[in-house]
């Protein structure tokens, strides 16, 4: 570590975000922290099902599929997510959407991603790109970010897997999905994206903050595989349960 540096975090120790512990921190200036204690007190997403990631209720074996996807399989072939959207997970992911701070996104995105090692997801073959899911161009500019590319480019680097920036466009700008239940949320997305280029990846893996009920993803895949691409997976920080 440089001089300056050493300096640096001696003056301005991080501090964990949620418990507020000073944090010895590899990477100085990352601007969000988590110390390991709650790191590991996190609703890691461990018991869900192997098809759409949603959680499912302790003690349900491992590998299994849940009712929905045996009825109505998802377009995409396989989702993980790293964390329940529950507790303190709900915060963080607020914080990397709308800090307005895309140095906030990306170390959040690290934090996330530090677990994505441990988890089973890359025990199968590496994806071709990754697509983090495309904000419509006026949301863009008003938050100045797209948290999904963020996301991405801490696995891009980690995993040395390219991003498709250019092949998908959100064409249609639709009303925010919060407060709409599953049906409702699959209408209001249809058709919002758009193959504006070719798309060269036999295997892409989507990549989205917060999965609710999996219409968003699953409109973006039944567009890529409706364009030739042979399989789609999602990685999302955090999917949220089923309400009730
Ligand atoms: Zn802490
Ligand atoms: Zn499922």
């Amino acid at each position: 570590m440089e001089l300056a540096e050493r300096l640096l975090d001696n003056l301005f120790p991080s501090r964990c975000i949620l418990c507020n512990q000073t944090v010895s921190s590899p990477d100085v200036g990352q601007s969000i922290e988590l110390c390991v204690d709650c790191f590991e007190s996190q609703p890691f997403n461990t018991i869900c099902c192997t098809r759409c990631a949603l959680p499912l209720a302790e003690g349900t074996s491992k590998g299994s599929i849940c009712g929905r996807c045996i009825t109505k399989p998802p377009a995409f072939d396989y989702a993980y997510s790293v964390f329940r959207y529950e507790d303190d997970v709900i915060g963080l992911v607020h914080q990397l959407k709308f800090s307005e701070k895309i140095t906030y996104a990306r170390s959040i995105g690290e934090i996330f991603l530090s677990a994505v090692n441990s988890e089973e997801i890359f025990n199968r073959d590496l994806p071709d790109c990754l697509l983090p899911v495309p904000l419509h161009s006026s949301r863009l500019r008003k938050r100045g970010f797209n948290q999904s590319i963020e996301i991405a480019r801490v696995l891009s680097k980690k995993k040395k897997i390219p991003i498709e920036y250019n092949a998908v466009i959100r064409q249609r700008k639709t009303p925010p999905q919060t407060g709409l239940d599953a049906k409702q949320r699959s209408k209001n997305i249809k058709n919002a994206f758009t193959l504006v280029n070719d798309i060269q990846c036999g295997h892409v893996l989507i990549i989205d903050d917060v999965v609710t009920t999996g219409s968003t993803v699953n409109e973006l895949a039944k567009l890529l595989k409706g364009n030739g691409v042979e399989c789609v997976g999602v990685l999302s920080i955090a999917r949220a349960p089923i309400k009730g």
